[in-house]
């Protein structure tokens, strides 16, 4: 595969199926919107529109929005759906815009559909062990909320405090738990997604179990906006877990630190939290905060196991040992607040490092088995176009977030960020991998797709979007290019 800077679209023009809007076309829709919803839930006001007009992503591009609409129902979602559809204006949802691929950005003439006032939860039912949510709910509100009722919500993206349920399954979010649980997928049992043209569908179930039909809800959850609009979701719950146990091993070498996780997965072991950081990534944190890390260390793992007292006690003895032999330092947190101190330094990676700039941060997934050679390869990647970088990340997945940082006003750093990025691209699919194990496709990742699909399969993913937005107009261009190829 060759390496080239142009992968990632320039320009918001790349995305959209034709030209943007007319300005007659926006006139109307704008008409229609203030005519049929709450005066309040629609905007026009440029310094709004520009300020939430981009998610976490650098290197995207992200147009001019033409209005926002902050619906309080799923009626006004499909009132604001239909009159978009009626005039072919172009809908981008937002959650809470931490997503890291271009996905909530806006193209020229669209219209923004936030739906963060969208944010009750509706029930949770201790019987069926479920939670019913709307769209807007914030990860760590959610869980703390069924943590009172003696249950557990474990998907855990670092930006729980932020991000939103309806972002988590628009993207499929993963997090720290989910080397022990699964991603947020493996817990969405029902959805209320809002089709194109404003037509309300329910998909899923409100059973433990059911198989009728294809699985809609499955198709919706990471599909990132561009199927349909998510207005309800009834999430799975678990029992409360065991209080965790928490150890820290300490490496001089960060290839070190990855075979240690690969000789402790390869026995069998099934912690609760198996993350990895890297020496910048232990500099960018200790710099706002003293998280107690040695001086000097070049990686550090943090494992937890949850499996109740005696048993969590066996899983890190067994983690300390692969540690050891790769020359690792390890600490058993006794006190569970020093546990706590190390989870929020590893969660604080990725806010800590826009200290150091411009980031983009990458989200390769690979077999555990090459995740030695992932972690090596990235650092070769930096030293060759002189980037500062991060790396950390779900190690017991096999999914890193090696992290590139730039000045977005140096035109040479942002070409060698954007050669780089393509290289950690490329590192990850020769190794086996997927271009994102969690953060989804965007508009970053878009060309590396159509690469890691193959023509056959992309040309199904394509049939998919026509069916489900003939019209085109659900987050054109993300994802998928706006044309098969
Ligand atoms: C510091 C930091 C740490 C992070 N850590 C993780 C991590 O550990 N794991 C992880 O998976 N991600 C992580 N992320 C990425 C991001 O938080 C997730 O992708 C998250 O799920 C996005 O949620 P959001 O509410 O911000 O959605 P947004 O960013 O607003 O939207 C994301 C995508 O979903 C679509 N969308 C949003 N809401 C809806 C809806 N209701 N219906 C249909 N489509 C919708 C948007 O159009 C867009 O395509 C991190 C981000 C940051 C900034």
């Amino acid at each position: 595969v060759s390496s080239s800077p142009s992968l990632v679209p320039s320009t918001t023009a790349d995305l959209l199926p034709s030209a943007s809007p007319s300005p007659a076309a926006i006139a109307a829709a704008l008409e229609d919107w203030n005519r049929e919803m709450p005066a309040a839930s629609v905007s026009i006001d440029p310094d709004v529109l520009r300020a939430l007009s981009r998610d976490y992503a650098p290197l995207c591009p992200a147009g001019t929005p033409a209005a926002l609409i902050r619906p309080s129902s799923t009626d006004e979602v499909s009132t604001a759906l239909r009159i978009a559809h009626r005039h072919r204006i172009p809908v981008v949802p937002q959650g809470a815009r931490t997503g890291m691929s271009g996905g909530a950005n806006a193209l020229d003439g669209c219209l923004l559909l936030s739906l963060e006032r969208m944010k009750r939860i509706l029930a949770i039912d201790t019987l069926e062990q479920t939670g019913t949510v709307q769209p807007g709910v914030v990860n760590a509100e959610f869980s703390r909320a069924v943590a009172e009722q003696g249950l557990f919500y474990p998907p855990d993206p670092s930006s729980w405090e932020f991000s939103t349920l309806g972002g988590n399954a628009a993207t499929n979010a993963g997090g720290l738990c989910c080397v022990k649980y699964g991603v947020t997928a493996d817990f969405v049992r029902a959805l209320e997604v809002v089709l194109a043209d404003g037509t309300v569908i329910r998909t899923g179930r409100s059973t433990a179990k059911g198989v009728a039909g294809y699985d809609l809800t499955r198709l919706f959850t990471g599909s990132e906006g561009t199927l349909g609009v998510i207005t309800e979701l009834t999430l799975s719950l678990r029992p409360a877990a065991q209080a965790p146990l928490t150890a820290v091993a300490f490496f001089p070498r960060l290839g070190a630190a990855g075979a240690a996780v690969t000789s402790f997965m390869a026995g069998g072991a099934r912690p609760s939290l198996l993350e990895l950081m890297d020496r910048t990534s232990i500099e960018v944190v200790s710099g706002y905060r003293d998280f107690g890390f040695p001086q000097g260390t070049e990686a550090a793992l943090i494992a937890q196991s949850d499996a109740g007292p005696q048993a969590a006690r066996e899983d890190l003895a067994r983690f300390a040992e692969c540690a050891e032999t790769q020359d690792g330092e390890v600490v058993i947190a006794d006190d569970p607040a020093e546990g706590r101190l190390l989870l929020e330094a590893r969660r604080s990676v990725g806010f800590a490092t826009e200290r150091l700039g411009a980031f983009l941060s990458e989200d390769v997934c690979v077999p555990r088995a090459r995740l030695v050679e992932l972690v090596e390869g990235f650092q070769g990647i930096a030293a060759e176009y002189r980037l500062t970088t991060t790396c950390c990340g779900h190690a017991g997945d096999g999914n890193m977030h090696p992290t590139l940082v730039f000045d977005p006003d140096d035109a040479d750093e942002v070409d060698r960020a954007h050669r780089a990025f393509d290289r950690v691209m490329e590192l990850g699919l020769g190794l086996g991998g997927t271009i994102t194990g969690e953060h989804g496709v965007g508009v970053l990742k878009r060309e590396w797709l159509a690469r890691e699909l193959g023509p056959d399969s992309l040309r199904l993913q394509h049939g998919l979007k026509a069916l489900f937005d003939p019209t085109g107009i659900l987050n054109p261009g993300k994802v998928l290019t706006v044309r098969q190829p």
